[in-house]
């Protein structure tokens, strides 16, 4: 039976240390292989150019190196990327690059799939296949940092965790990325610089404050009335906005961060007055910013996006409370590389 060898990169630096201190090698090949893996992301033994020949065929020996590849990448009209990418197993998740003047953003995903049930979200769709392991996150950052040097001249300068799945629903292993990505042993980024995207998992947004994280944190929130936030987002029955709101305090106490709340204005569901209030209300509890987004139609046309008069009402009447809320445009809608409409379509 052929005995199944183990991605090396699972292996923490101490670890890779010991096996070649087992191997009656030195440890500092450790590091040696370490650096190859992480910093300079190499995905086959043989560029390892300061090992020896023999050394190399010992790691093949035990040791696979899974990663990624960037199956298709799609261009769009406005210079937004959108990559398949094939995980090791066969599995497709979608990142994303989006340019602006002054930066590059990498949107990438946490999970194949969504165990969530967004009603207005493509991913939903998929379900949960599985989660992303660290190395999987961590590549999609590469990848598209590499784009971004070859397209736009630039190194990438920010990353949300917006792409497909929930973050906090694969928290150890987001972390474990988020930790190799700002490392100066992986890409050296500064956490400032990364933003984790929640739909609002009270339980883990209480465990990042308490492991004062230094990244933002941005909440899918839509709407600031638990009847409405159930039916469109059903999982807020099992997380109500009390708990999620008591959460988000407690995460202000411990990081002095203020939280982004992502907020969507469709017809006919939270286009009122008393959606504004409520939402002004919620925005009360803890320093915080409105992103508002522009809807992105997933097909059957059963959420439209609110007018031009319902979007300004929200602006006016959150400035005039001293909130500070900005309006986006969607980027990359025509290849499918917007909010919410990440969904394989072309796996
Ligand atoms: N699960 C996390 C990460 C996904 S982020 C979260 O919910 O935050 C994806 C963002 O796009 C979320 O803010 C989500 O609410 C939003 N979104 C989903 N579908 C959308 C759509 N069709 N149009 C616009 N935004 C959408």
């Amino acid at each position: 039976m052929e005995i199944k060898k183990k991605d090396i990169r699972a292996l923490t630096k101490e670890q890779l240390r010991n096996f070649f201190v087992e191997q009656k090698d030195k440890a500092f090949r450790g590091n040696q292989v370490y650096e190859w893996l992480w910093q300079k992301s190499a995905y086959s033994f043989d560029v390892m150019t300061n090992l020896s020949k023999e050394t190399r065929n010992m790691l093949e020996d035990n040791f696979v190196i899974n990663h990624i590849k960037v199956d298709q990448m799609q261009r769009s009209s406005d210079g937004t990327i959108k990559n398949a990418v094939r995980l090791h197993d066969g599995l497709v998740v979608e990142s994303v690059l989006i340019p602006t003047a002054s930066r590059t953003t990498a949107c990438v995903s946490s999970q194949v799939g969504c165990s969530l049930d967004c009603k207005f979200c493509a991913t939903s769709r998929l379900k949960r296949m599985r989660n992303l392991n660290p190395d999987e996150i961590y590549d999609q950052v590469v990848a598209i940092d590499n784009e971004s040097r070859l397209y736009f001249d630039r190194p990438l300068s920010n990353i949300v965790f917006m792409g497909m799945g929930e973050p906090l629903m694969n928290y150890n292993n987001v972390l474990k990325a988020i930790d190799k990505i700002t490392s100066p042993e992986g890409l050296g980024m500064s956490p400032k610089r990364i933003v984790v995207s929640t739909s609002g998992v009270p339980k883990m947004i209480r465990k990042m404050a308490d492991e004062e994280v230094k990244f933002g944190l941005a909440v899918s929130l839509h709407s600031a009335i638990d009847e409405v936030r159930t039916s469109i987002m059903p999982f807020n029955a099992t997380f109500p906005l009390k708990d999620l709101r008591e959460a988000l305090e407690y995460w202000y106490s411990k990081t002095k961060n203020r939280i982004t709340y992502e907020y969507v204005v469709w017809e006919g569901i939270n286009d009122t007055r008393e959606a504004v209030d409520a939402l002004v209300k919620f925005c009360k509890f803890a320093p915080s910013k409105v992103n508002i987004i522009e809807y992105n139609p997933i097909d059957d046309g059963e959420f439209q996006q609110a007018s031009h008069t319902a979007v300004d009402m929200y602006k006016n009447i959150l400035e005039k409370n001293g909130i500070t809320v900005t309006v986006r445009r969607s980027r990359g809608k025509d290849i499918d590389a917007a909010c919410g409409q990440l969904a394989n379509k072309d796996a």
